[in-house]
Order: structure tokens, then C-alpha cells, then sequence
């Protein structure tokens, strides 16, 4: 979901989101009238389709100057996972545990509504980065629930997630310094109060989105990489797979924030808690497609996102930073 926009829920064009399943608000198309638009096959020219998109633009500043919501109207518009532990959930697969936290989002994006944009970005608040610390960096230990499905756990997908995971921590773990172990013992009590692991992997049957994570700042019960059924129910011959997705999901794990909330990418706000750490990168696994990406659903690590981690973590053995991308810290 756009929260930067503000517009009012009847005049959204509701889109699917291809990564998260979460219904994206997409600009253009909330102009009254525009639905025709969008229904006629016939292509635009140049001409004519940049003074659509350029009435659009200007009609949907009118409409967000109007369309504020208050902070409780915005509250109720918001996914919240409807279970114990449940998260608010924007922009897509963006967690947020508390009430307070949700109020602070509201008023840095919603209220002022101001476009802020968006690199390999990482999550900073206050200055300072939102990162694991060198003591827990190299044991991000994880589970990954091996009960029945009606048990809450993965049933008979358990080893398709195993491997999945595995595939996708080690994109990450080949280029920084950090290690994320899977510890199997765990796998048969793999609840959010689980102390022996840092975080839990469980399915979910929401529709909402097709994973979500959390932030390295988040508490013990907060930290859950949630899978949805629909993830496993991708469409055949795509570019996106499970790994791919949980490459983006992982990203968030180690504080990574979509790559799309820089300002050059020119749509898909977000908030402010970030810092730039590589130049903007249109291509990103942090970057969702449709937000004026240039990548495809394979949701892999560029040179930018490699080389962002690693200079956020320091190198892996294997990897050498290009100092002309960023400065180790
Ligand atoms: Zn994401």
C-alpha cells in the first residue's frame, strides 16, 4: 500500500501487488473517469500518454490536498494480521507491532502526506542505523515450524521452505559478514516466544501478502518471517519463486528498506527512517517492480544491494567491496 498519497479509499485504484498480494493505490488511475481509460486496449501514443499522465498527476494533488485521512480513519484502513502477535501491516509487507508505532508512521507519511522519496537503503531512526550487532550478526538463528498445518506449522511444505531458506540466506551471507543458522531442533516448537532462535518461520493464510518480516529493532515476538499459502501457489513459468521472495523478505531481517523509497524512483512512498548507503539502484531485490523498478520477479541481489550489505556488515571472506559504490563503516 501508498500511505504517502492520501487519497480517499473510494477514489483508489485498487491493483494487486505482485510480491506481497497487498492491494497497491497506483495514481493514475484514481482520476473519475480514468477507469475508462484503463479499460480501452487501445495503446496510447507518447504524446497523448504523457498528457494523461501528466491531468492525472495534477488531479491526484488536488485529491490528496483534500483526502486526509485522521489517524483513526487511516487505522482502520490498515491490514492487521488478525492473530496473536499480529502486526499492522503497509506498504505491502512493511510490519508495524504498536499502536504507537502506527501513530508515528501515520504522522510522518499520512498526515503531511509530503513526498519524501527515496539506494541500497537500511533502516535508520535517529541517526543511527538499524542493523544486527557484530555479537549477533554471525548467529541470526531461525526456525522454521515443522508441526501439521493444522498445527500452524508447514506440513508437508516444510522441506520446500527449508530449502528456500537456505538458498536465499546464502545470497546474503556470500557477500556480508553474517551468518543465519537454521536450528532444526527448534523446528518442532518454532513459536514467536521461542528464546532459542532469533526468529521463526511460519505460514500464514492471510491473502494479504505473500511474505512478511521484521526489523533487526523488533522485539523476540515481533521477529517472524510469515509465509502465505499463495506463496507456494505461484504462477507456473513466472520469474517469481519462494526463494526470490524470501531474498526480499531476508533483506528486512538485516535492515534492509525498500529500495523504492528514495525520491528518484518518483512514485511508491514510504517513510523517512533510512539512509542511503550505495547510490539509487532501479534494479534492487529491495525494489518492487512496480514502483518504477527495472528488475523482474527474480528478486535478486544486484552489485549495489552486494556491496550495500557488505558495507554495512563488513565483506564476507569471499567478497570484495567496490569502494566507488560505498564506504565500508
Ligand atoms: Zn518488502
Amino acid at each position: 500500500m501508498s500511505f504517502g498519497l492520501g487519497f480517499s479509499p473510494a477514489l483508489r485504484q485498487r491493483v494487486h501487488h505482485p510480491i506481497t498480494g497487498m492491494i497497491l493505490v497506483v495514481a493514475v488511475s484514481t482520476i473519475p473517469g480514468s477507469a475508462v481509460v484503463a479499460q480501452d486496449k487501445t495503446p496510447f501514443t507518447p504524446d497523448q500518454g504523457r498528457l494523461f499522465l501528466n491531468n492525472a498527476a495534477e488531479k491526484a494533488r488536488e485529491l490528496q490536498k483534500q483526502n486526509t485521512k485522521t489517524f483513526e480513519e487511516f487505522k482502520k484502513s490498515v491490514t492487521k494480521e488478525p492473530f496473536q502477535y499480529g502486526k499492522y501491516i503497509v506498504n505491502g509487507d512493511t510490519p508495524i507491532s504498536t499502536d504507537k508505532d502506527l501513530e508515528e508512521f501515520y504522522k510522518q507519511n499520512v498526515e503531511t502526506a509530503g513526498l519524501v522519496g527515496a539506494e541500497f537503503i537500511v533502516m535508520n531512526k535517529a541517526g543511527i542505523d538499524i542493523i544486527w550487532k557484530d555479537g549477533d550478526k554471525n548467529n541470526l538463528a531461525y526456525c522454521v515450524s515443522n508441526a501439521p498445518v493444522a498445527s500452524g506449522g508447514f506440513g508437508n511444505r516444510y522441506n520446500t521452505v527449508v530449502s528456500a531458506m537456505a538458498d536465499a540466506t546464502r545470497a546474503w551471507e556470500a557477500v556480508a559478514d553474517i551468518k543465519y543458522i537454521h536450528v532444526t531442533a527448534e523446528d518442532s516448537n518454532c513459536t514467536p516466544t521461542n528464546g532459542n532462535v532469533k526468529f521463526d518461520v511460519r505460514p500464514v493464510n492471510l491473502n494479504a501478502y505473500l511474505a512478511r518480516a521484521f526489523f533487526p529493532d523488533e522485539d523476540r515476538t515481533a521477529r517472524n518471517v510469515l509465509i502465505d499459502n499463495s506463496a507456494f501457489e505461484l504462477p507456473a513459468g513466472g520469474k517469481l519463486s519462494l526463494t526470490g521472495i524470501l531474498r526480499h523478505e531476508l533483506g528486512h531481517t538485516i535492515g534492509a528498506r525498500h529500495e523504492h523509497t528514495r525520491p528518484q524512483s518518483g512514485t511508491c512512498f514510504e517513510d523517512k527512517d533510512w539512509r542511503g548507503v550505495t547510490d539509487y539502484d532501479a534494479l534492487s531485490v529491495m525494489h518492487y517492480p512496480q514502483c518504477n523498478g527495472k528488475g523482474d520477479w527474480s528478486l535478486t541481489l544486484t552489485l549495489q544491494d552486494k556491496n550495500g550489505v557488505a558495507c554495512l556488515y563488513k565483506a564476507a571472506p569471499e567478497f570484495t567491496i567496490d569502494p566507488n559504490i560505498c564506504k565500508p563503516k
